[in-house]
């Protein structure tokens, strides 16, 4: 990611161990650490809410609600943000999020790989429909309400997506 050192411009600044940028010329050290993501299944009585995603990444796939935890926010705060920024619907102040899962994704943006911790969320919201939508126009082509025996896992965005998606699956079927 970085050709030079960004405090003194050496040419000799390494990579080490998939996480650190160190340069042996001034000292500079930087860790590239993972970004923390979101991703909500939410529940409108048997079928769950998928986004098609509008822009790259994976444009015209489907993704769950949600994305990257903004500096200063909890998980929680982030999730809750980036459904009412892409759904245009924000979830009641009661509403009840249950973590479900956790995966690691890789998101490339732009030439730069970011590697990520996604947790997963399960939200009931019965009744929500496509009509209680407003969704954001630059980055979301379309929302489907699907029941989640019949999605495709082929028509998903990421892998933490599918993997998310097929541990939904067995949460539905827990005893
Ligand atoms: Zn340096």
């Amino acid at each position: 990611m970085f050709k030079y050192c960004p405090s003194c411009g050496s040419k000799n600044i390494v990579f080490e161990r998939n996480k650190v940028f160190k340069c042996p010329d001034c000292g500079f050290s930087y860790y590239h650490n993972i970004a923390a993501a979101t991703g909500c299944v939410i529940a409108a009585g048997d079928r769950i809410v998928l986004l098609v995603r509008g822009k790259e990444p994976c444009k015209g796939k489907l993704d769950l609600p949600g994305g990257f935890v903004d500096l200063g926010e909890g998980a929680l705060e982030g999730l809750r943000r980036e459904i009412r920024e892409e759904l245009g619907w924000t979830p009641p102040e009661e509403a009840e999020f249950t973590f479900f899962s956790s995966f690691a994704n890789v998101y490339p943006y732009k030439n730069i790989v970011y590697n990520t911790c996604d947790l997963f969320f399960t939200l009931s919201a019965p009744g929500l429909s496509e009509k209680d939508l407003v969704l954001e126009e630059k980055e979301i082509a379309g929302a489907e309400f699907l029941r989640p025996d019949e999605i495709d896992l082929d028509r998903l965005a990421f892998d933490s997506t599918r993997r998310a998606v097929a541990a939904y699956r067995r949460y539905l079927k827990r005893p």
